[in-house]
């Protein structure tokens, strides 16, 4: 089947005219192959004969054909004519059942059929209650969804922006929020006075969790639990929140692995159409993932297997900047640097718990901020900030000329856009690419996989490696994402003190020593899939933790 999918959000058709409409070969003949109703166009997908043509001509390539695999048959749900079809539907069961897929195929839909907030519509007008749960007579859901339909369910969300929370809640205090036992149980007794308004991201994070968890319901939904988190905190929260009939969507690999016992994948093309695979191991399910094809549905989801090679040892180039031992009082938090260099080529990954000065160490080797002693080496920096909301205006064209860029980081839709108006994801891709497009010896990017799903984050990591390994530069990542960590660097540096009072940034290090050092003082231990060579972390306790442990092997045993 093919269907023309258009997306409303780079249709602009006071801009263009309505040029597709025009160019149309069937409504040239006086078929209304595309009509305009209501300012909006639709494309007529009995008599669309998939010539292409308009797709071609669109200015702001908003229309897409996509060939559905017949096997799929009749959508869970569609939003109207041209909208978005959902094929399939996860269902919560014993322990955590991750989803994981790219944003834009339905997972929030998906949601909002379970917690009955959306009667799914089989694709057609006029469907009934009745109607769902014939369609789904036999398949496991089908007593889940007579629950719902008889108002028995009860669900608990961790919505996915919690930076939205203080807009709602901002002048009550934490402790209006949630009981004290559960602010104690994760670790927010501290924060019982403060006003919602004054937390930090990741203190939001933990709060709406603390919030979710602590409800009684049938069924518990967690929207992306780890961002804002740091590696310590995002295994800290996955080990707390399991409990049976949790469905999480989470796009950080290690995190997700590490939490769930089931997985359901998600596939499809954004914004056009998504479709639920069956229900898979957690372990099958990533690896296929990442293989790129789904066994039982015998699909290919993505061209090409991602790699974890991981780890290319130092590079061994020229050295592109040096550093002593460098000091830093910033109020009541000193920083204490050990002497490094960065090489030609080389990303060197950054890892630490939030608060511990990962963003004061790079002020200090951009040259942001001037050390209180000890010196850094002036060079060419760009710097791509943890927090972009706030500093960045104008259109991304005027920040961005390079072409080939914006096609990598998929961004060149978004070229006329004002900054200000793209949303988290659009945003984080702009801003990498304008750091990278600018000329320079040393590229600083902090978080840069915050607000990406798991395919955006794999290009970024790819695009990041290669570029600065193409132009000989070399760069620093601040990273919570352990699998992008492995992916983007050589070599990292390892922070450790107590947040918010010191922190240590240790020399540079291999990534093999430096990732076990770290993971030895977060007490987890990660191996190595055989099959797909990523890391994985251990579950507390199992023999492989224990041995792992005895020996003293962290990282990859
Ligand atoms: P995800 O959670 O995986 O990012 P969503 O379920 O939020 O995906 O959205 C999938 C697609 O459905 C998106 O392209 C979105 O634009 C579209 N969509 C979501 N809600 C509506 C709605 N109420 N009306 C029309 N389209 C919608
Ligand atoms: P990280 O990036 O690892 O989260 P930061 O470098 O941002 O940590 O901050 C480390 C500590 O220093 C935090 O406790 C922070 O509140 C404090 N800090 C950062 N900048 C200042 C400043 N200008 N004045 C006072 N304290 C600061
Ligand atoms: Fe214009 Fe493209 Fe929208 Fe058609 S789909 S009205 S060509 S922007
Ligand atoms: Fe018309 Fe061809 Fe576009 Fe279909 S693909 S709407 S037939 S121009």
């Amino acid at each position: 089947m093919r269907i023309a999918v258009i997306d409303r959000d780079r249709c602009h058709p006071k801009k263009c005219n309505y040029l597709c409409v025009s160019v149309c070969p069937l409504v040239k003949t006086g078929t209304p192959t595309i009509t305009v109703e209501e300012g909006k166009v639709f494309i007529d997908e009995n008599t669309c004969i998939g010539c292409g043509i308009c797709v071609k001509k669109c200015p702001f390539k908003a229309i897409t054909i996509v060939n559905l695999p017949e096997a799929v048959g009749t959508p869970v749900h569609s939003y109207g004519r041209n909208g978005f079809r959902l094929f399939g539907l996860p269902y919560p069961g014993e322990g955590v059942v991750g989803i994981l897929g790219p944003n834009g195929t339905g997972k929030t839909t998906a949601l909002r059929i379970l917690s009955g907030e959306l009667v799914p519509n089989l694709g057609r007008e006029n469907t009934t209650w009745e109607d769902v749960i014939r369609f789904f007579r036999g398949k496991e859901i089908q007593g889940y969804l007579e629950r719902l339909r008889e108002g028995k369910v009860r669900v608990s969300v961790k919505p996915q922006n919690v930076e939205l929370i203080p807009h709602l809640y901002g002048e009550k205090k934490v402790s209006e929020l949630v009981a004290r036992d559960t602010l104690e149980a994760f670790g927010l007794k501290h924060l019982e006075n403060r006003k919602v308004k004054h937390l930090s991201g990741g203190e939001l994070q933990m709060l709406a969790i603390a919030a979710a968890y602590s409800k009684k319901a049938d069924l518990y939904f967690y929207d992306e639990p780890s961002s804002y988190l740091d590696i310590k905190k995002r295994f800290e929260v996955a080990a707390k929140i399991k409990r049976n009939y949790t469905l999480v969507v989470e796009h950080d690999l290690a995190v997700l692995d590490y939490l769930s016992d089931q997985v359901f994948i998600v596939y499809g093309k954004p914004g056009a159409y998504g479709i639920f695979s069956g229900i898979k191991s957690v372990r099958n399910g990533i690896n296929e993932y990442i293989e790129g094809y789904l066994r039982e549905e015998n699909v290919r989801i993505r061209e090409k297997e991602i790699r974890f090679e991981g780890g290319v040892e130092e590079s061994g180039g020229r050295v592109v900047m040096e550093y002593g031992r460098i000091k830093k009082k910033l109020g009541e938090f000193e920083l204490e640097v050990e002497p490094g260099d960065v090489r030609e080529g080389e990303v060197i990954g950054i890892i630490g718990e939030n608060g511990i000065g990962k963003t004061t160490f790079v002020r200090l080797l951009s040259g942001e901020i001037e050390p209180d002693e000890g010196e850094v080496e002036e060079v060419r920096v760009s710097v791509k900030p943890q927090y972009l909301f706030k500093r960045m205006e104008g259109t991304l064209e005027e920040h961005l000329e390079d072409k080939d860029l914006a096609r990598e980081l998929d961004v060149e839709h978004l070229m006329d856009r004002d900054l200000s108006t793209l949303s988290g994801g659009e945003l984080q891709r702009a801003a990498i690419a304008i750091c990278l497009s600018k000329k320079a010896d040393v590229y600083f990017l902090d978080e840069p996989s915050a607000f990406l799903d798991v395919e955006q984050r794999i290009r970024a990591a790819a695009v990041i490696r290669r570029r600065i390994a193409e132009t000989g530069a070399s760069g620093f990542v601040v990273e919570h994402d352990f699998l992008f960590l492995h992916h983007v660097s050589s070599r990292v540096i390892r922070f450790s003190g107590a947040p918010g009072r010191r922190g240590r940034a240790h020399s540079p290090q291999g990534l093999r020593e430096g990732l076990n050092e770290f993971l030895k003082e977060l007490g987890i231990t990660f191996r190595r899939d055989p099959q797909s060579g990523r890391p994985r972390a251990n579950k507390p306790g199992s023999q492989r933790d224990r041995e792992q442990r005895k020996k003293g092997v962290y990282y990859m045993g």
